[in-house]
């Protein structure tokens, strides 16, 4: 290799060929990267359109977060006018940096539901939750907690890149954690088990020891940069469209076209380079850029191709389908009965020098917290939870989960308002609990498709949220079991309920409102101007045995085109009951054991891939 520098911030310095070229440096590419780094004998380059994590700041501190969206790390994607939702065009935040949506993300861990991926083993034979459980240890290191003493830690991993520990809490999310207890929400001493993730409890956070977010690339990419001269990692460049070998007669891919990501104010520039992959090229640009990256190559439906005179390479119906997003209610806001409650007074920034101080010397203080702090994983058909109302017509709503043990529904609380994804405050002389709830499992589905062959013009993004009575209705027992919770004490305690706000536009409308009065059609209302998307596209690139439903075989490698895969949240088949980012990195993990697996034909590596 010509530099002995991992990271290059000039595209034309990285060399002309290396054996594995990864696109995006995200949850699944930083593992990728590293993973397959390990063996010095192949050469490996990590490509990412966006800068280095290593100078933000507010990626790195827990509770900063949303003040990065729309900003030059966030590509700030916008969906379609939704029409069952008054028409909204919904903001989709993704990470534009190293670390990709992991160095702007909430921070909370999760596994989901073991039947999630058990479900996966109809169509894509070998990933059961059995054969990634291993790899949810590997990649985790846990840091137990005097507060968690309760966490069987048999089940999670210590030896791992990625710290996961507990955040602080404040005294308002115990309560809330006890409500939900009143209410007949069971107690999980950990979500992330064997067992299963129904129950209540604090979330764990990936925060490391010093009190600083642990996202993916300060997991797999800061501890080898010095280390790993076989390692080039190229920020600032974006990969315009796949190279294809001419003399093949099955389309194989030799490599990428790239160019210097655009900087807003600046022309683009015309220049592009080309990269050969020796083995490989591995997409993991996540659930938009790489089903966008497919199609500017030819790979995708071809009556859409043919619409912007893309020469087809492979026709696969499914790239850019089966957009599955985890729709939530947007935050209900409960307005607190003493100053003092929640944390809405960091919305102040001269409230926020003296905790900064602290954060910077000590790595601990409030900026330390979740805003996500707590969940609840429940089914909305569960007989012993008060979802029924004297004021609803009875909301009939299918099973939709992955197994008996799953659930439909997540409610999340947070010490602070939560409105338009932190953009809007709480009311000037007031204070905010949120609870939201979270649809797990959407029925809808939508889609994502080219708007020109332009690789900086952003796809249209069609979430197609609430084409389907029962997400609503799953929804709308969500918000009333959240009303509930507030109405149990001891967080009942805690704030100040009007049952007089007859005002349908104000913050506080829907949190004061009386669960057994509000009215389904009334709390429908409200979801169509609230309810927000929670972070989680998925399924874009599917995985499946058939080239006619999905994108890439169970080897992650795309149906009928050499030398291509596909590792990232676009590979879902379905969408998971939780948090989205613990599973990806642990299909990374697992991807690289596959990949290294194929080439170096080891006993070990084989293995773990045994379908
Ligand atoms: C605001 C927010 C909050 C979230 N909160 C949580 C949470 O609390 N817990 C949780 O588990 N999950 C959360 N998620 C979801 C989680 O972060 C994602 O599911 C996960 O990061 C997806 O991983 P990925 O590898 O598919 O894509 P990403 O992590 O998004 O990485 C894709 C990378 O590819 C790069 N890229 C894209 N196109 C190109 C190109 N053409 N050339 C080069 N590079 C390219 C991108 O810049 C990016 O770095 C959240 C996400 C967001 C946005």
């Amino acid at each position: 290799m010509g530099s002995s520098q991992s990271v290059l911030t000039d595209t034309s310095a990285a060399n002309s060929y290396y054996d594995y070229i990864i696109v995006g440096a995200g949850a699944a590419g930083c593992v990728l990267a590293n993973r397959l780094s390990e063996d010095p004998a192949v050469s490996v380059l990590l490509v990412e359109a966006g800068k280095s994590h290593v100078d933000e700041l507010k990626t790195k501190i827990p509770m900063t977060f949303p003040q990065v969206f729309k900003t030059q790390i966030d590509w700030a994607y916008e969906t379609t006018p939704q029409q069952n939702v008054s028409g909204r065009r919904f903001f989709w935040p993704r990470g534009k940096l190293l670390g990709g949506s992991t160095s702007i993300n909430a921070m909370m861990y999760h596994h989901c539901a073991p039947s999630d991926f058990d479900e996966w083993t109809a169509d894509a034979p070998g990933w059961s939750y059995a054969a990634l459980r291993p790899y949810f240890r590997k990649a985790e290191k846990y840091a137990g907690h005097e507060l968690h003493g309760d966490v069987d830690v048999s089940h999670r991993g210590n030896e791992g890149l990625w710290q996961t520990s507990h955040a602080p809490r404040l005294d308002v999310c115990n309560d809330c954690l006890q409500s939900c207890r009143n209410v007949g929400i069971p107690y999980s001493s950990d979500f992330n088990t064997p067992k299963g993730t129904l129950g209540c409890n604090h979330m764990t956070s990936f925060c490391d020891a010093k009190g600083h977010r642990s996202s993916a690339a300060t997991a797999y990419l800061s501890p080898i940069l010095a280390s790993r001269p076989n390692l080039h990692i190229v920020t600032m460049t974006s990969t315009t469209r796949l190279i294809f070998s001419p003399l093949s007669s099955v389309p194989k891919v030799m490599g990428i076209e790239v160019a210097r990501t655009p900087v807003a104010g600046k022309p683009p520039s015309e220049q592009r380079w080309i990269i050969n992959a020796r083995r490989e090229v591995i997409l993991s640009a996540g659930s938009i850029n790489t089903p966008q990256l497919l199609m500017l190559s030819g790979i995708g439906p071809k009556d859409e191709l043919d619409k912007l005179g893309i020469p087809l390479v492979k026709h696969l119906s499914a790239v850019g389908q089966n957009l599955s997003d985890h729709l939530m209610t947007g935050g209900i806001s409960f307005r607190a009965a003493k100053p003092g409650t929640t944390l809405d007074y960091l919305s102040n920034p001269a409230n926020t020098l003296l905790p900064l101080a602290q954060w910077l010397l000590t790595g601990g203080g409030v900026l330390t917290n979740m805003i996500g702090a707590g969940a609840a994983f429940v089914r909305s058909d569960d007989p012993g939870l008060p979802f029924e109302s004297k004021a609803s017509k009875g909301l009939e709503t299918t099973d939709e989960t992955s197994g008996k043990d799953a659930p439909d529904l997540e409610l999340v609380w947070a010490p602070l308002a939560f409105l338009d994804h932190g953009f809007k405050t709480a009311p000037t002389g007031t204070e905010v609990f949120s609870l939201v709830a979270t649809l797990l499992r959407p029925k809808s589905l939508g889609s994502l498709s080219l708007v020109s062959t332009d690789p900086f013009e952003k796809p249209r993004i069609d979430a197609n949220y609430f084409a389907h009575q029962n997400d609503v209705n799953v929804l709308i027992k969500g918000v009333r079991l959240c009303l509930r919770i507030a109405r149990s004490r001891p967080l009942f305690n805690r704030l100040n309920l009007r049952s007089d706000n007859t005002d349908k536009d104000d913050v506080f409308w829907l949190g004061d409102a009386d669960p057994d009065k509000v009215t389904d059609d009334e709390i429908h209302e409200w979801l169509k101007k609230n309810v927000e998307t929670l972070y989680h596209p998925i399924g874009t690139a599917r995985m499946g045995s058939s080239s006619e439903s999905s994108v890439v075989n169970p080897t992650l490698r795309v149906h009928g085109v050499d030398n291509l895969r596909i590792v990232d949240a676009s590979i879902l088949p379905y969408q998971l009951s939780g948090h989205t980012t613990a599973p990806v990195i642990a299909i990374a993990e697992r991807a690289s054991d596959i990949i290294k697996g194929e080439y170096t034909g080891t006993a070990a590596a084989k293995a773990n891939y045994a379908f």
